[in-house]
């Protein structure tokens, strides 16, 4: 193994770089502007990571590799997350997503894989205090995010107020989702916006869906038929009075009180017992990758059970108990090099 205090120069300057590029591309890419495609992104993340198994000494808190999302924009007030917010960590192929489930089983007994739709959206967490919608905001770096709580308010699917006609609200909840454009949406979107001329055409549904909700204007969010699906939970505190004190105990189990409070959930989501399970979920999705409204990028699995969860924790920005499968990339080149000559 070479020497890790000693590195050499080329490699320090291209590591620098490395990270530059990625900090960039990544602030790009969370205000709906990306110069890249996510599989450059991705080649480029693979090298810098690789870069850094060599020469260990490289790696600081600072780096792309261990840490969530981009800088805060000044467009919006900060906010801090009640509970941190996470990236997940990918698998390119089979033998990636079975040693991702071989390093869990091998710490914890896992009995049930929870399977979903990793939708290609933003990341948004809001906050329910009393079962009143308080406060939305972006990842961020997933400590602090942007508040962004007017321009959510204008999601058609996401409820003011909790349904209280099952169980009373809890005291406070903090849940995560992903805010997307259907791709429908996102097409007539486009022929609306070139025939009026108001804004050049969005590249992609993701793309449009990041631009409209970081609007400054909520009214202009308002006319972007934007959508959302809960996909976690942060903070939560029970009902202080009345109700019975339900604990979260599983991510399925809490998908259903979720769901039972009228928070937007998935149809397509899938408790499994077993990795051949997982694989067959991953398959048939990687057929039907074009059946959901909205864009999907790969399949999300979950080890179901909370406790597990907690036991399993997380790195310094990727919990251990999920992954990401990742679906090959889906773009056109030309357009991404029409994009890149026009900035
Ligand atoms: P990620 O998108 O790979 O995964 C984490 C995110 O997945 C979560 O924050 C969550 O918002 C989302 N998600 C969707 N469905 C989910 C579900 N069912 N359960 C849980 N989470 C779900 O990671 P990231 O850190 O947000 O971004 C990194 C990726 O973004 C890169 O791999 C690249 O593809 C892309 N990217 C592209 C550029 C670019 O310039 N093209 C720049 C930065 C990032």
């Amino acid at each position: 193994a070479p020497d890790n205090t000693t590195v050499p120069d080329e490699v320090r300057a291209r590591h620098a770089e490395l990270c530059r590029e990625l900090d960039d591309h990544s602030y790009r890419y969370y205000l709906g502007n990306p110069i890249v495609s996510d599989a450059e992104y991705d080649q480029l993340m693979q090298e810098l990571r690789d870069t850094e198994d060599e020469y260990p000494i490289l790696i600081t808190q600072d780096s792309p590799t261990q840490k969530v999302g981009a800088p805060i924009s000044v467009d919006f007030a900060e906010v801090e997350h009640l509970v941190r917010m996470e990236s997940l960590g990918n698998a390119f192929n089979t033998d990636e997503l079975n040693a991702w489930a071989d390093r869990a089983s091998a710490e914890v007994p896992v009995s049930a894989y929870l399977c979903e739709l990793k939708i290609d959206g933003l990341a948004v967490d809001l906050v329910y205090e009393r079962g009143r919608l308080i406060r939305a905001a972006t990842r961020g770096d997933g400590r602090v995010g942007e508040d962004i709580t007017l321009n959510v308010r204008t999601i058609a699917v996401v409820p003011e107020q909790l349904d209280e006609s099952v169980r009373p609200a809890p005291e406070l909840l903090e849940v995560r989702g992903e805010v997307f454009l259907p791709v429908e949406d996102f097409e007539k979107l486009n022929q609306r916006i070139t025939a009026d001329g108001s804004h050049a055409p969005f590249a992609n549904p993701r793309n449009a869906a990041a631009g409209s909700l970081r609007q400054k204007d909520p009214r202009v969010t308002a006319t972007r038929p934007l959508s959302m699906i809960v996909h976690g939970v942060g903070a939560y505190t029970p009902a202080a009075q009345g109700g019975e004190d339900v604990a979260f105990t599983s991510q399925s189990q809490a998908y259903t009180l979720l769901g039972e409070w009228g928070l937007p959930l998935s149809d397509r989501y899938r408790v499994v017992a077993t990795m051949d399970e997982v694989r067959e979920y991953v398959a048939h999705y990687q057929a039907h990758r074009h059946d959901p409204a909205y864009e999907i990028d790969g399949i999300v699995t979950k080890v179901d059970d909370f406790a597990l969860q907690r036991r399993l924790g997380s790195t310094s920005r990727a919990p251990r108990w999920a992954i990401a499968y990742k679906y090959p990339p889906e773009e056109v080149t030309t357009t991404l090099v029409d994009i890149k000559v026009g900035v």
